[in-house]
């Protein structure tokens, strides 16, 4: 995949700005790159094309909020405008109100209305090494895609779906009842106004059918556990040529043996015996990505002491940097020990005494202060 550029910096605003000043950069962006001004221009269609993509992307709050969280991995599928007079059927609106008239605009076609398709959620199963490091997954989808046959038409190549003549499109019959004028949906359509005498051989007048799709999903580093991705236009197809509904992915991470995850950062234990900890050793321990780090254990160095690894963590999606590696000290307790090494212990225990000390102040101590 090609490096994008940042949807901002496209547009040339602040992170932070409304939709209003999105619209009015957009505005001049599309006037100054429109290819009605730059007739047979790349360069200019492609500033053209790159300018709303970023404009679909930040004037829909949604679409948005997934940008800002994700990057370019939160609107995949953004962009895909097979050609420009695509771009100005999914954004017909759009240039009528910034350029005062329908311009290039698709004239509505008597028939079938178009529909969008409806969104569809997956879930997408990730270890946490793959949330730490990102990952591409494939993922198969069941959804329905626009025919090819027939282009979305439902209908024969060649022919075109008829007025209904029972109800002359309206899709409803007006019977007469008594004193009363009832409306009923038309038998003879099924209330769509329209027939298809010669339906496609493939969809079946569908315009649409359904298939197994395979997915590249671009998952980001630091992705959090249940968050969800959209994958524009990866939903159903739309009826008769409507736009796409969206595919929303939750991630879904496994727990791993050794690391867990809390905030941005990545927690692990690392077990060490009373030696290490009383004398403070240097050890090597290996990260979640399998890369090496050298701690030090500090002299008398406490179980369940903290040592923290700055920015060896989480990728941070909102922001910069990264969270740190927690490593929390345990001691092993060994249940079973050597003649030699009971000896060694025993002597030890003997230099040291046997004072045993509850935690200072609070309830209990209290009470054993009172109790005598
Ligand atoms: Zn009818
Ligand atoms: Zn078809």
């Amino acid at each position: 995949m090609a490096t994008k550029r940042d949807y901002y910096e496209i547009l040339g605003v602040e992170r932070s700005v409304d939709q209003d000043e999105i619209k009015k950069s957009y505005r001049k962006l599309a006037l100054k790159y429109h290819p009605d001004r730059n007739p047979g221009s790349k360069e200019a269609e492609a500033k053209f094309r790159e300018a709303t993509e970023a404009y679909e992307i930040l004037s829909d709050a949604a679409k948005r909020k997934q940008y800002d969280q994700f990057g370019h991995a939160g609107t995949q599928g953004a962009g895909n405008y097979e050609n420009m007079e695509d771009i100005f059927t999914n954004f017909g609106d759009i240039f009528e109100t910034l350029f005062g008239q329908g311009q290039q605009r698709r004239s509505r076609k008597s028939g079938p209305v178009p529909q969008r398709g409806h969104d569809l959620s997956q879930k997408i199963d990730i270890s946490l090494k793959e949330s730490y490091q990102g990952c591409t997954k494939e993922i198969k989808i069941y959804h329905f895609q626009p025919c090819e046959r027939c282009k979305g038409s439902g209908c024969k190549e060649g022919s075109k779906p008829t007025v209904c003549s029972q109800c002359q499109g309206a899709g409803s019959i007006m019977h007469r009842q008594g004193f009363f004028a009832v409306d009923q949906i038309c038998p003879a359509c099924h209330g769509q106004g329209f027939k298809i005498s010669n339906p496609c051989s493939d969809c079946r007048e569908q315009s649409r059918i359904q298939k197994h799709e395979k997915l590249s999903v671009t998952i980001p580093a630091g992705i959090y556990n249940n968050a969800e991705l959209r994958i524009l236009g990866k939903g159903d197809a739309g009826i008769f040529g409507g736009e796409s509904g969206d595919l929303y992915l939750t991630v879904e991470i496994a727990a791993d043996r050794v690391f867990s995850r809390k905030g941005n950062d990545l927690v692990t234990t690392l077990t060490l015996t009373y030696p290490q900890l009383v004398l403070g050793c240097q050890i090597e321990i290996e990260n979640i990505d399998g890369g090496k780090e050298t701690i030090k254990i500090p002299r008398g160095c406490p179980v369940a002491k903290e040592i923290i690894l700055e920015g060896k963590g989480f990728a941070k999606l909102r922001g910069h940097g990264h969270g740190n590696l927690i490593i929390i000290t345990t001691c092993d307790i060994p249940s079973k020990l050597s003649e030699d090494a009971k000896a060694a212990l025993m002597a030890y225990a003997e230099k040291v005494g046997n004072s045993s000390q509850q935690g200072s102040g609070g309830i209990s101590g209290f009470f054993k202060k009172f109790l005598g």
